[in-house]
């Protein structure tokens, strides 16, 4: 294969994302995490309800408009050094990126087209809020099994 193929191979496709109101943008130039539900309550928080994200990794997100997202430190996590990032506009949860690590994780809902990627879980049930239940079948986790720290 020649290296000129390679732009339209499927694999290296560009995933685009957007806030709301479009103020901040952003590109992926790598492959995108498969979903996780996040039930902890601090996402519960921020979300209005639990999270659902994607993720990369960190050196291939390219975020367009930096200067209309606003980071948040989120003390109360219980992984290290995490900000959230929101759109300081319109208010869209974007970016949950942990200080460790080369891995962050956006929300999914902030995806543009088709993104070929699916939900693999759910993590810190052991925070879900009472007025629902997790019904699809998909792996439980009471914490995050991902996280070295915990
Ligand atoms: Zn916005
Ligand atoms: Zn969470």
């Amino acid at each position: 294969m020649k290296k000129k193929d390679f732009n339209s191979s499927k694999v290296t496709e560009v995933k685009k994302g957007s806030c709301l109101c479009g103020a901040v943008k952003y590109e992926v130039h790598g492959p995108l995490f498969d979903v996780l539900h996040c039930h902890c309550r601090n996402c519960r928080k921020q979300n209005g309800h639990f999270s659902a994200s994607t993720g990369c990794k960190k050196n291939d997100l390219k975020i367009l408009g930096e200067e209309n997202l606003a980071w948040y430190n989120s003390v109360k996590d219980v992984t290290k050094g995490v900000k959230r990032g929101f759109c300081s506009v319109c208010g869209s949860v974007l970016v949950w990126n942990p200080e460790d690590g080369d891995d962050l994780w956006f929300s999914a809902g902030s995806l543009d087209d088709v993104s070929g990627i699916k939900v693999r879980g759910h993590i810190w049930t052991s925070e879900k809020g009472d007025y629902y239940e997790i019904s699809d079948g998909l792996p439980q986790y009471e914490r995050d099994p991902d996280d070295p720290s915990l």
